[in-house]
């Protein structure tokens, strides 16, 4: 049966990596019906919104895309479209595995841990006044109702709320996925000691949740020393749930225990629908030179052929990027840095696919022998 997927190709090294993605998927011979649909700065001008409505009527029907990154402007201009994507459609599980790879020239070995982020409230929810906006001054005037100590008159503010019912649906999604996936123990992620009201509520709901798991451990870590801990025993980790903010720090950082950005897969999941893309952003200082490294993309793909009940695909393509780093021939440069110190030999993002390509080949060949 072929699939509707939409694909989003983004912007940045985004076209090259999921050129390289749609390949590998290609060569693993589903069939997929490729919605092809643009989003970011380049649609702009046309449709006055970087993220246009008929992209979101095409992600709609079919419930299931993939998307290269896509650049937001730091500062000023428009809102992050990929924030946009997961709230318009609530996907509100941002999973992310994060597993050593043979090769991958990581300080580690044997890394296996998996990140839940919360992916609709939090800092990211949105809400923010500028300095010198009347809210500022009306939001000083409430605090200092309160009872508080108020801040000072020419600060911006970002609002930061953490609600139960999203606190409760992400913790409980990670000890399903812990339980569906024999994973053993779920950390909750907070700042409960500093933020007693929004990470309180959050450990809180948390502990709620835990104990309708007896099967599976649970703990809790503060965010600091989380990484402090993560970098000194990863594997102390297993599945790790984070408000926003902290999942997404936290997840580039355990990108860097697994061989870097290159390397992270993630999707975002919601009751209806799922996009699934890379750890990574658009990496503008490399875009257009075929030298970035498309795994952390195929790798999001195999966790779209999961999702599609397509587990033997999504097998043989792990399998076959794992074969590929392991044995280190043909690798883009950032995995080349990593295991030998320079980039001599490095291959390009279309080169890296035709070695993966090459060995989903061998491995049919080996099964049909
Ligand atoms: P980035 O992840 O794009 O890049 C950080 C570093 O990692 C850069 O040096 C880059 O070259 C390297 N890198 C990233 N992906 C790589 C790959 N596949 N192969 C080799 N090296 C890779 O982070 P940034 O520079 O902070 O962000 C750039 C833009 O991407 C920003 O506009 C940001 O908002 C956006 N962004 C988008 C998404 C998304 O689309 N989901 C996620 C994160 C950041």
């Amino acid at each position: 049966m072929a699939h509707d997927v939409v694909l989003i190709p983004g912007d940045g090294i985004g076209p090259e990596i999921t050129q390289a993605m749609r390949r590998v998927v290609e060569a693993a011979g589903v069939q997929i019906n490729w919605n092809v649909q643009e989003a970011g700065a380049g649609v702009m001008d046309e449709f006055g919104t970087p993220l246009p409505q008929h992209v979101l009527d095409a992600v709609a029907e079919t419930k299931v895309a993939i998307k290269g990154p896509i650049t937001t402007p730091v500062g000023t201009g428009f809102r992050s479209v990929n924030v946009a994507l997961r709230k318009h459609f609530d996907l509100y599980a941002c999973v992310r595995p994060c597993l050593s790879q043979p090769g991958d020239g990581s300080r580690f070995r044997d890394v296996d841990l998996v990140i839940v982020r919360e992916n609709t409230e939090d800092l990211y929810a949105g809400i923010e006044f500028d300095e010198g906006a009347a809210e500022v001054e009306e939001l000083s005037q409430l605090v200092e109702r309160s009872g508080q100590k108020t801040f000072a008159a020419d600060s911006a503010i970002s609002i930061k709320p953490i609600s139960i019912a999203k606190s409760r649906r992400i913790v409980e999604y990670a000890f399903e996925y812990a339980r569906r996936c024999g994973r053993k123990k779920v950390t909750a992620v907070h700042k409960a000691n500093i933020m007693k009201a929004t990470d309180g509520l959050f450990l809180r709901v948390a502990r709620e949740v835990a104990a309708n798991y007896p099967d599976i451990e649970f703990n809790d870590k503060i965010v600091d020393a989380t990484c402090m801990g993560l970098v000194q025993n990863p594997n102390d980790f297993d599945v790790l749930v984070l408000p926003n903010l902290y999942g997404d720090i936290v997840s580039d950082l355990c990108a860097g225990l697994v061989g870097g950005l290159g390397m992270a897969p993630g999707s975002n999941i919601g009751a209806d629908c799922a996009i699934f893309e890379a750890t990574h952003g658009s990496a503008p200082d490399i875009a257009g030179q075929d030298i970035a490294n498309p795994t952390a993309e195929i790798l999001s793909a195999a966790m779209m052929l999961d999702h599609l009940g397509e587990n033997d695909a999504a097998n043989r393509i792990r399998a076959a990027v794992s074969t590929t780093l392991d044995e280190g021939e043909q690798v883009t440069g950032d995995v080349r840095r990593a295991q030998t110190g320079s980039v001599e030999g490095a291959v390009g993002t279309q080169a890296f696919a035709d070695a993966v390509i090459a060995h989903l080949a061998q491995g049919m060949h080996a099964a049909n022998a």
